[in-house]
């Protein structure tokens, strides 16, 4: 298996079956990859999530951040609140800030472009990775603006990429399950499309290890290559794993470390087009997060400081990790950290 070619596993049966590999030959594969790019780096950054809201119009069966009868505290945030945040964040070394929340109506498209502005205005040097093309489709729903609208606004208002979110699983009928209503599939993959034609970077996730099957899972990876070989935007694909608690998905199997590992493998084989594959540890936990850069991953994510939509359905983000934690883990493991900006600038090797 050393001397495949990429493009036979454009054929989804071939791309299926590298399931069918062990682990370890599966890891071998992956990580001649990533060695190749990176040698033994690994990839982090300081950075802060804030999520202005959790109350959504959406109901998605997985999510337990939003609020519904199994997490009845809804909340919203006025703009002070996120700027205060974003102050104190700023103080304490954060280089980025990754804002996302639910779909709020009374977080109109106005009030996200008025906080972009004074938040680019009061930091210019922060790195603003700002709404998902989930949020972005629901907000260009509710002020009669087309995609390219919202789109071209977010960017002049201090924009500066756009994370993954809200990709799921591509498949229609899971989709359908699991996330009626939201975003869908083609219109994901447009609005990155468009980001990307403006110039700008974002990221891609996945969310597996509930309802949908290895099939699904390798179709959303060819879906996302083909989209990268047509816009070149993605930096990074982010395999995130289901996380159980709160939520209305009736999963009765989870995926072994086994499955999440060959599920990591495979995406760095099937995407050589996005460079970075992240081992997101608030959904990994950050042993399995480590253990993932010996099968593919050169990124675990950050510092994240605070983090309310994975720990909210089990995960143990909720107070992120200080960076000298996350330096000593990553050296542990026998690698290199190595801290990068949000667009893969290396800031420091340690
Ligand atoms: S995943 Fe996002 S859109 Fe869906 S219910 Fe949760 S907050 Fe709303």
């Amino acid at each position: 298996m050393q001397d495949y070619k990429h493009a036979d596993f454009l054929d989804s049966k071939n791309a299926l079956e590298l399931y069918d590999l062990d682990l370890f030959t599966l890891g071998k594969m992956a990580d001649s990859l990533r060695q190749k790019y990176f040698g033994k780096k690994v990839f982090f950054n300081s950075n802060r999530h804030i999520n202005p809201t959790n109350d959504c119009a959406d109901i998605c069966k997985f999510c337990g951040f939003s609020a519904h009868r199994k997490n009845p505290n809804a909340y919203t945030m006025d703009k002070e609140q996120v700027l205060k945040i974003a102050r104190d964040s700023v103080k304490s070394g954060a280089l980025e800030l990754h804002i996302v929340g639910a779909h709020n109506p009374k977080l109109n498209l106005e009030w996200y472009l008025e906080l972009f502005r004074e938040l680019k205005a009061e930091f210019p040097q922060v790195h603003i990775k700002a709404l998902t093309a989930a949020e972005v489709n629901f907000l260009s729903k509710i002020s009669n603006k087309s995609h390219q609208e919202v789109l071209e606004l977010m960017a002049q208002n201090g924009v500066d990429s756009m994370p993954g979110g809200g990709a799921e699983i591509f498949d229609e009928k899971v989709r359908a399950y699991i996330c009626k209503g939201k975003v869908d599939s083609k219109d994901w993959l447009k609005i990155h499309g468009i980001w990307h034609s403006l110039g700008k970077k974002s990221n891609a996730t996945m969310l597996f290890g509930h309802v949908e099957s290895r099939e699904h899972r390798i179709d959303h990876l060819l879906r996302l290559y083909h989209q990268q070989e047509k816009s070149g935007g993605f930096n990074a694909f982010i395999p995130l794993v289901y996380q159980k608690e709160n939520n209305f998905l009736k999963v009765t199997e989870f995926p072994s470390g086994q499955e999440i590992l060959k599920t990591i493998a495979i995406a760095r084989i099937l995407l050589p087009n996005i460079l970075h594959i992240k081992a997101y540890w608030a959904t990994l936990g950050l042993n399995l997060a480590l253990v993932a850069q010996e099968f593919g991953a050169d990124d675990i994510d950050g510092t994240i400081q605070r983090e309310a939509i994975q720990s909210a359905s089990g995960s143990k983000s909720a107070y992120g990790i200080t960076k000298d934690t996350l330096v000593a883990e990553i050296k542990d493991a026998g690698f290199i950290p190595v801290e990068r900006d949000s667009l893969y600038n290396e800031i420091q090797i340690y």
